[in-house]
C-alpha cells in the first residue's frame, strides 16, 4: 500500500456509435481507473462544438452526481480526469478536465504526468501578462496550445508545436470542437493506449478501462507520437523524439490496476515475478505469505509460488473509503486504522510473511506489523517489491521531500528497526527490472536509483504553493 499517491487518469471517446452515451461510457470508464486518482473527477463533453463540463472533487459517484451526468447529456467527443493531488494545491480550479475559450472556440484538456520545466513555461508566461486560473501543469499547457493556434492552420499543428516546448512526464488527452487528440511524452514515461468500443475510438491511461467495457485494446501510443481521431479515423505522428525511453517502473510496482497491459507487459505477471525474485533474494522460514491489498497480492502469490509457503489473506483493505475519509487526510494514523485490518484467525500463532509494494516514509509498513502483531503473529517478516525508494520523483507529480523518504536517512536494518518486523528484505534493482521483461520501452527507475532520465533541476513543487500565496 504504496504511500506515494500521485497518479492521475485520462479518458477521451470520440464517438461513431449512433446509440451510444458517451458521458456514460465516460463515467463508467473513470470507475475503472479510480485507483488512479481519488481527490476529484470531471467529465467534459462536445456537442456540436459546444462543450460543457462538470467536476468536483471526491471519488466518481461523489464527484460525480447522477443530475450533473443528465444535464452533460450526450455529444459527439468526450474527455474525463480522475486526480491525485499533483503537488498543486488541491482547489476547485486544478480539477480536470480544463475547459477554456480561445480564439478559435473552446478547448478541453486533461493530462497525467508532470512538468520539469513548469516554472520556465510559467515564468514566460506572466512576462506575456498571461492570467492564471489554477498553478497546475494543464492549464500551462492549454495556454501554450492557444497560443501557438493563432500561427497555426490546425489544432494538431497547434499541438505538436506546443508539445516540443514541455519537458516531463505526460500523457494528454485534448478535446477540440470537431477532435480528440492524444499525446504520450517523448520518453513514454506515462502511459497512453489507444483502443475501441464498438466503432468508437478511445485513449486512455490503462488498458483495463477495454475489458471493463467491452471494448477492443489495440495498441500503446508510442512516446512522442500524437495520435488524431476526427470524422476519417485516426491519423498517427512522431512529433517529438526522446534521446531514450524511460516508462515509468512504478506502474508496474503500484500505480497500474493489475489487469492492465503497459507496454506489452501484463502488470499482475510484473508484480507476480516480483515475488518469486523476492522469495530468491531473501528467503525466511514461515507459516504463511500474505500480500498488502491491493499491489502486494500478486507477489505474495510469487513468492509463495517460489518459497512452497502457504499463501494466505492476512489483511483486509476497506475499500469504500470516501471524500469524508479524504477530507481528513492530515490525520495519517485515522486513516490508516480505517483502511486495513489483520484477519486474527488466518495469523494468529503464525510466523507471517507479509509482502508490501514499496515503503516510502515508513509509517504504514510500522502500523501494519503492529497490526498483525496484535492479532496474534508470532513472527512478522516484512518483504518490499521494489528496491529502497530513496530520491523523490518529480515525474509523477507526488514529490515526497527526500527527508520525508525514509530510504534516505536509514539502512535496511534500522527501516525494519523502525517498523518493528523480525526482518525486512527489498527486492534489487537488478531484480526489478526483471519483472518487466519484455517491455517495449526502457525504464525509469530514478526514484530508486537516482538517475532521473532528464533534467529535474526545476522541479520544486514547494514553489508551486507559495506561488498560490503570493498571488
Ligand atoms: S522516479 Fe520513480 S515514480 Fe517517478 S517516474 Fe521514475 S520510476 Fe516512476
Amino acid at each position: 500500500m504504496s504511500e506515494l499517491h500521485d497518479e492521475c487518469g485520462v479518458f477521451g471517446i470520440y464517438k461513431n456509435d449512433e446509440d451510444m452515451d458517451i458521458v456514460e461510457e465516460t463515467y463508467l470508464a473513470l470507475y475503472t481507473i479510480q485507483h488512479r486518482g481519488q481527490i476529484g473527477a470531471g467529465i467534459a463533453v462536445n456537442k456540436n462544438g459546444s462543450m460543457i463540463h462538470y467536476k468536483d472533487f471526491g471519488m466518481i459517484p461523489e464527484a460525480l452526481p447522477e443530475k450533473e451526468l443528465i444535464r452533460l447529456g450526450n455529444g459527439k467527443i468526450a474527455l474525463g480526469h480522475v486526480k491525485y493531488s499533483s503537488g498543486e494545491a488541491v482547489e476547485h480550479e486544478n480539477l480536470a478536465p480544463l475547459v477554456m475559450r480561445y480564439i478559435k472556440g473552446q478547448l478541453a484538456i486533461c493530462m497525467n504526468g508532470a512538468l520539469t520545466n513548469y516554472h520556465v513555461l510559467r515564468d514566460e508566461l506572466n512576462q506575456g501578462a498571461a492570467i492564471f486560473q489554477s498553478n497546475g501543469d494543464t492549464e500551462i499547457i492549454a495556454y501554450i496550445i492557444a497560443r501557438e493556434r493563432i500561427n497555426s492552420s490546425t489544432i494538431e499543428e497547434a499541438v505538436e508545436k506546443a508539445v516540443k516546448k514541455l519537458k516531463g512526464a505526460y500523457a494528454l488527452a485534448i478535446m477540440s470542437p470537431s477532435k480528440l487528440i492524444g499525446v504520450r511524452d517523448p520518453m513514454g514515461i506515462r502511459p497512453l493506449c489507444l483502443g475501441r468500443i464498438g466503432k468508437s475510438f478511445v485513449l486512455t491511461s490503462e488498458s483495463c478501462v477495454f475489458d471493463s467495457l467491452g471494448g477492443v485494446f489495440i495498441r500503446d501510443v508510442e512516446p512522442g507520437e500524437m495520435i488524431v481521431i476526427d470524422d476519417e479515423g485516426i491519423h498517427s505522428t512522431k512529433v517529438i523524439k526522446g534521446e531514450r525511453t524511460a516508462l515509468c517502473m512504478f506502474e508496474y510496482v503500484y500505480f497500474s490496476r493489475p489487469d492492465s497491459v503497459i507496454d506489452g507487459v501484463s502488470v499482475a505477471k510484473a508484480r507476480q515475478r516480483a515475488g518469486e525474485l523476492l522469495a530468491q533474494q531473501h528467503p525466511v522460514d514461515a507459516d504463511i505469505v500474505c500480500g498488502v491489498p491491493d499491489c502486494g497480492i500478486e507477489s505474495a502469490i510469487g513468492y509463495s509460488n517460489v518459497s512452497g509457503i502457504r499463501y494466505a489473506t492476512g489483511l483486509i483493505k476497506n475499500k469504500y473509503i470516501g471524500r469524508a475519509f479524504n477530507d481528513r487526510k492530515n490525520n495519517e494514523e485515522y486513516l490508516m486504522r480505517i483502511k486495513l485490518n489483520a484477519l486474527k484467525h488466518s495469523v494468529e500463532g503464525k510466523r507471517v510473511i507479509v509482502i508490501d509494494d514499496s515503503i516510502l516514509k515508513g509509517k504504514t509498513s510500522r502500523h501494519i506489523v503492529d497490526l498483525l502483531r496484535r492479532a496474534g503473529a508470532r513472527e512478522v517478516h516484512m518483504r518490499i517489491a521494489s528496491p529502497m525508494f530513496i530520491n523523490p520523483c518529480y515525474l509523477t507529480s507526488d514529490t515526497t521531500p527526500k527527508e520525508n523518504l525514509i530510504a534516505s536517512r536509514m539502512t535496511s536494518e534500522e527501516i525494519c528497526k523502525y517498523i518493528g518486523a523480525d526482518t525486512l528484505g527489498f527486492l534489487s534493482v537488478d531484480s526489478l527490472r526483471k519483472i518487466a521483461a519484455g517491455c517495449k520501452l526502457d525504464f525509469c527507475d530514478a526514484c530508486f536509483t537516482g538517475n532521473y532520465p532528464l533534467d529535474v533541476s526545476d522541479t520544486s513543487r514547494k514553489d508551486k504553493y507559495s506561488e498560490k500565496i503570493q498571488y
